[in-house]
């Protein structure tokens, strides 16, 4: 499980984490929605250790991760963001393959045969040797998946993953990421695409104002929620 308790986090004067607990108990999916600037990218980047908190804590299992080696936690979490930031002039296999070498020190071999069987599990492995540029935009988001995942993360964090797709290219990748939840990834998925988040997640939690407002079971969040920001966020956006 991941769990994040009473994280406060400011930018110089601008208090933007204001005392957020999330838990994401393992294989489950926890959606994190909530208006632009609320908080939610700086939260996966406190999780995973981009940013330290000012104050509150990290556990992963349990156990409170803030005083390990940030490279360490990293390796345990898969990030996928909206932009894939893919390395143009490497293959497509050598993209996924590359991380594997550099961290879990796999030879070329081991780690071309490693990248292939996780571009097979996102139906790529016939783009192994082309270059991003020749991919489509959804193609080359789920390379960036498969890199997260070659290195066998205990937790995925997607970022706005489909955001910057063109619209016939979104079902692909949220398909994929619904595969991931149902095979028992423990994810934690920033969008804004209602449909994944009421559908594929176990729970949702809303942000605003660098608060978590309302957190709960999908089918509460988007028929009865509670709070008058919660209704004016979802009659904005559904
Ligand atoms: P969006 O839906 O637009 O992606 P968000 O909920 O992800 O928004 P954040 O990116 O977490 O919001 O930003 C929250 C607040 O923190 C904003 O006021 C933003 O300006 C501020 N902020 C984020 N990153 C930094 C930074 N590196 N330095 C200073 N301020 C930052
Ligand atoms: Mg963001």
């Amino acid at each position: 499980s991941l769990t994040a308790k009473n994280i406060h986090l400011s930018f110089g004067s601008n208090h933007v984490l204001r005392g957020i607990d999330l838990h994401v108990p393992e294989g489950t999916t926890a959606s994190v929605i909530g208006p632009s600037g609320s908080g939610k990218s700086t939260l996966l980047r406190v999780m995973n250790r981009l940013i330290e908190p000012d104050q509150g804590d990290i556990l992963l299992d349990g156990r409170s991760v803030l005083n390990d080696n940030p490279d360490v936690l990293r390796r345990r979490i898969g990030m996928v963001f909206q932009q894939f930031n893919l390395f143009p002039h490497k293959t497509v296999a050598e993209n996924v393959s590359l991380a594997l070498r550099k961290l879990r020190g796999m030879s070329k071999e081991q780690a071309r045969e490693e990248a292939l069987e996780q571009l097979d599990l996102v139906g790529l492995k016939q783009k192994a040797d082309a270059r991003p540029a020749n991919l489509s935009g959804g193609q080359q988001q789920r390379v960036a998946i498969a890199r997260a995942l070659a290195m066998k993360p205990e937790v995925m964090f997607f970022d706005e993953a489909t955001s910057a797709l063109d619209p016939e290219l979104v079902k692909g990748v949220l398909s994929l990421m619904a595969d991931l939840a149902k095979g028992g990834m423990t994810m934690v998925v920033v969008t804004h695409e209602m449909g994944f988040s009421r559908n594929v997640s176990d729970t949702v939690t809303f942000m605003d104002g660098g608060v978590v407002v309302e957190s709960g079971h999908p089918e509460q969040i988007f028929t009865a929620p509670d709070t008058d920001r919660l209704k004016g966020f979802l009659s904005d956006v559904l």
